[in-house]
């Protein structure tokens, strides 16, 4: 996955087009991602023995990868990612705008 956990990504389609987050979690093998505050969804809770507070309650649902963009570190430009490799061999993300290694 291209997308990682902490990286700061831009919604480019959907709902929540054009607002930014902190991605919270990744699901590599559905390639989708949790992103704070994107997506929410409102659902209604029902006082149970584990749940005690009724009402209604947000929380996020997941996004698939293909609808967000990171958002580079560096430049602070939506971003498509590229890879590198360094000197010692390792694998390197790096921003597509402004060449800058993002890892
Ligand atoms: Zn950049």
């Amino acid at each position: 996955m291209k997308i990682r956990k902490n990286d700061t990504v831009v919604v480019i389609a959907g709902k929540d087009k054009g607002k930014k987050g902190k991605v919270r979690f990744t699901y590599p093998k559905k390639e989708e991602v949790l992103v704070e505050g994107i997506n929410l969804i409102k659902k209604h809770a029902r006082a149970t023995g584990q749940v005690r507070q009724a009402g209604i309650i947000e929380r996020e649902e997941t996004l698939h990868v293909s609808d967000i963009m990171l958002v580079c570190s560096k430049c602070n430009r939506p971003t498509r990612i590229g890879f590198n490799f360094l000197g010692d061999g390792k694998k390197v993300r790096v921003c597509s705008n402004c060449h800058e290694v993002i890892d």
